[in-house]
């Protein structure tokens, strides 16, 4: 089969479009025939890797997957050849404390489909049974598989883990990204008062408005944080949601009312950053971290992909062939929306 691997850590230079042999199936697992997958951030981490992540090479990308099942281990129920599937990109162990809880994202042995085990930068993936969820005739593979990591991702730091409540104003830190595109329409189902958008271009906030964004605060005009504290009659809101990291991350917290909650499962421009202590306890502020969903967000946030109530942003489908050539436009960073190969 054709895939897209990493030879080694390294530069986009270490990737490579190659033939590789298919993947053999566990008693608990379905051969998916790739008709879709999606790119994302985590993808070029990958290719730099860091400490602690050990990979066997060559490596195949791609943490969001959708398909066709090719064909069913043994121990599979519920699931037959030829149907149309979309993959939940996060394992984990189904034993463990966590498992057992429902809370599959703090597993003990929780992983990332792509980034410890092989991906679906491929024509054909293994994968556990107990991550599919049908897919319904009325929604494309291209944008299932656009949808999965980053809807799954912010419904669980917006709903479970950030607890947005009717009625709560919502600042996103950055109007590109599939993980704030995806947060912009949650805060707005959600039932959010008002959602202030900080974004880089004027046609990146257009995009934001048009996923449901009421307040848009262009960055290349000066200070956003002044901005924001004028658009909020000097009050704050009630929920940032911070995925940029060392660049952004304090004047968000300033960007607070007293109460409020820092939300952020990312950190584009650097993890490591000093913080104001008295900021936190002065103004009762609370930082929530979060990584990934478990199945049941996973199910409850693309039954409403499915209903139409949420949307997938695609930018540009590509042939599998040309997935190294898509990973360098991601690295530039010239996207409004997913990008997504078709093998
Ligand atoms: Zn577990």
């Amino acid at each position: 089969m054709k895939a897209v691997v990493l030879r080694q850590h390294g530069t986009l230079e270490d990737l490579a479009y190659v033939d590789l042999p298919a993947p053999e199936i566990g008693p608990d697992e379905v051969l998916l025939e790739v008709k879709a997958a999606a790119l994302n951030r985590l993808d070029l981490w990958v290719v730099e890797g860091w400490p602690g992540l050990r990979l066997d090479f060559p490596h195949i990308l791609g943490s969001d997957g959708a398909g066709v099942i090719a064909a069913v281990g043994e121990q599979v129920e519920g699931f037959q050849v030829g149907d149309r599937v979309v993959v939940n990109p996060t394992l984990s162990c189904g034993r463990c404390d966590f498992c057992r809880a429902g809370r599959e994202n703090l597993c003990d042995e929780f992983k990332i489909i792509g980034e410890h085990v092989p991906g679906f930068f491929a024509q054909l993936a293994a994968v556990p049974a107990r991550n599919l969820l049908a897919l319904p005739d009325h929604v494309s593979f291209a944008e299932a598989a656009a949808a999965s990591l980053v809807f799954v991702t912010a419904w669980h730091m917006l709903v479970v883990a950030g607890r947005l409540r009717a009625g709560e104003d919502v600042l996103v830190v950055g109007a590109g990204g599939g993980v704030n595109s995806a947060a912009i329409q949650i805060a707005r189902l959600a039932g959010a008062r008002h959602i202030y958008v900080v974004g880089s271009t004027a046609a990146k906030l257009a995009q934001a408005e048009a996923l449901g964004a009421d307040a848009l605060i262009n960055r290349s005009e000066g200070d956003w944080g002044r901005a924001l504290y004028a658009a909020t009659g000097r009050r704050g809101v009630d929920v940032v949601v911070d995925n940029v990291g060392a660049a952004t991350f304090h004047t968000s917290l300033r960007s607070l009312k007293k109460g409020g909650r820092l939300l952020t499962v990312g950190n584009s421009t650097g993890p490591r950053f000093e913080l104001d202590n008295r900021y936190l306890f002065a103004r009762h502020l609370t930082i929530i971290g979060s990584t990934m969903g478990t199945q049941r967000d996973y199910e409850t946030v693309m039954g409403l992909l499915f209903a139409g109530r949420l949307q997938a942003v695609v930018d540009t489908v590509y042939p599998l062939s040309e997935g190294v050539e898509a990973l360098r436009r991601l690295e530039r960073g010239d996207v409004a929306g997913k990008l997504v190969l078709e093998p």
